[in-house]
C-alpha cells in the first residue's frame, strides 16, 4: 500500500506509459504501476548500491522482472533511447536536486520523454522555473498533507514553447491556485503568518537587508492575492 503522497504521485501517471522512476529506493512505485496494470515497463533508477539490490531481490520474488528493470545509476543515466521511456517520475527529493538531476540529462535520455511527474519536497519554484525554461508546460497539479508536512505534485508535458508563468504562479503552482484545495489554503495562510513575522524580525535587525525585505513582502502581497 502507498503513503498518500506516493498515492498521489501514482495518481498522475498516465494509462500506458513506460516509465523511469528515478531514485526509486524501495520501487515501490514501480511495482504498484505494474501490478495496477497502468504503466507497460518501468525502470526503477538508484544510486544507492543497497536499495537497488534490495527492490532487484523484491522485483524478483514477485516475479515482476520482465516489466520492471532495476537499475543502479545517477539520474536519467539509467535510461537507453532503446527502453522507450515517455514518463519519468522523481519523487521525494529536494527541488535543488530534482532540478540538477533534469539539467544532467542528455537530449537523448529525453528523446522520447513527454510526462514528467515531480514531487519536490521543498524548493517547488525551483522546478517549477525548470519546466518552463525547458518548454514543460504544467498540467496538472495536487497537494497532499502528512505526517505534518505538506507536499505538492507537479505535473508537465513537453511542448513546443511553454507559457510564462508570473511570480505568484511559480509560488504557489498555476493549477494549484485554481484548485484553490483546502491543504492549499492552509499551507498558504501558514506562510503568509511566518512571512510576516519574519519581515518584522528583518525590519528591527541590526543590518537591515533591504533588497531581501522587498522580496518577501512581494511574497506576501502575492499570497493575500490568492487565498
Ligand atoms: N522516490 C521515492 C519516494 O518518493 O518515496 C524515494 C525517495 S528517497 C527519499 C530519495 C532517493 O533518491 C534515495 O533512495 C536516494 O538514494 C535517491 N537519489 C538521490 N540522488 C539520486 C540521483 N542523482 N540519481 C538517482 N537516485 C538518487
Amino acid at each position: 500500500l502507498l503513503s498518500k503522497r506516493l498515492q498521489a504521485v501514482y495518481q498522475m501517471v498516465d494509462k500506458d506509459t513506460r516509465v523511469a522512476d528515478i531514485g526509486s529506493d524501495h520501487a515501490y512505485l514501480p511495482v504498484e504501476l505494474i501490478t495496477e496494470q497502468v504503466a507497460n515497463f518501468a525502470i526503477a533508477g538508484e544510486v544507492a548500491p543497497g536499495p537497488m539490490s534490495r527492490s532487484k531481490e523484491d522485483v524478483e520474488k514477485f516475479g515482476l522482472s520482465e516489466k520492471i528493470s532495476v537499475r543502479l545509476g545517477d539520474g536519467l543515466a539509467v535510461i537507453d533511447p532503446n527502453d522507450k521511456i515517455d514518463t519519468v517520475v522523481i519523487a521525494g527529493m529536494g527541488g535543488i536536486l530534482i532540478q540538477k538531476i533534469l539539467s544532467q540529462a542528455t537530449p537523448e535520455q529525453l528523446s522520447h520523454v513527454e510526462t514528467l511527474v515531480l514531487q519536490p519536497n521543498i524548493g517547488e519554484p525551483l522546478v517549477r522555473h525548470w519546466l518552463v525554461d525547458n518548454d514543460f508546460e504544467i498540467i496538472d497539479e495536487d497537494i497532499v498533507a502528512e505526517d505534518h508536512h505538506v507536499y505538492e505534485i507537479i505535473k508537465a508535458q513537453k511542448v513546443s514553447q511553454a507559457k510564462p508563468l508570473n511570480a505568484a504562479q511559480f509560488l504557489m503552482g498555476p493549477i494549484l491556485m485554481q484548485k484553490k484545495t483546502p491543504t492549499f489554503l492552509a499551507k498558504w495562510q501558514h506562510k503568509l503568518n511566518s512571512f510576516q513575522k519574519a519581515v518584522e524580525n528583518m525590519k528591527h535587525a541590526k543590518k537591515i537587508d533591504q533588497n531581501k525585505i522587498d522580496l518577501m513582502n512581494q511574497d506576501i502581497k502575492n499570497i493575500k492575492e490568492t487565498i
